[in-house]
């Protein structure tokens, strides 16, 4: 998944927007061209970057040029997170959830996870 996708991801369970991005693995989509355009309502990209001023935020280009290959979205209101594995965001209302698919990604990933997320098992 892009950056990009944060503009218009809700949370499936309470449809809180946006949602908050935690990147473990991303690359650079380089050799193709993406045509320029700004996230609309909420830019995870920006957000993320720590010096705002070395960024051109008239573009979201980088928003559209990075893959996350790994990470985890989390909605700040109801608590519960979502795994992105191999670039896709595994997102299931909490009654279809995926636990072994949850739990293999935490065995993957769980030292590199933040504080903030509460796993249970
Ligand atoms: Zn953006
Ligand atoms: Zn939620």
């Amino acid at each position: 998944m892009k950056y990009r996708d944060l503009d218009v991801l809700v949370c499936p369970d309470c449809k809180n927007f946006p949602l908050k991005v935690w990147v473990i693995e991303k690359e650079k989509d380089v050799g193709k061209f993406f045509a320029a355009r700004r996230c609309e309502k909420y830019c995870a990209f920006h957000v993320l970057s720590s010096n705002l001023a070395e960024i051109d935020i008239s573009t979201c280009e980088e928003c559209q040029t990075y893959e996350i290959n790994a990470g985890l979205l989390l909605c700040e209101e109801c608590k519960r997170w979502y795994p992105i594995l191999e670039g896709i965001p595994i997102l299931f209302k909490s009654t279809q959830r995926n636990t072994k698919v949850e739990r293999e990604f935490l065995r993957k990933y769980g030292d590199k996870l933040p504080k903030e997320v509460k796993v249970e098992e």
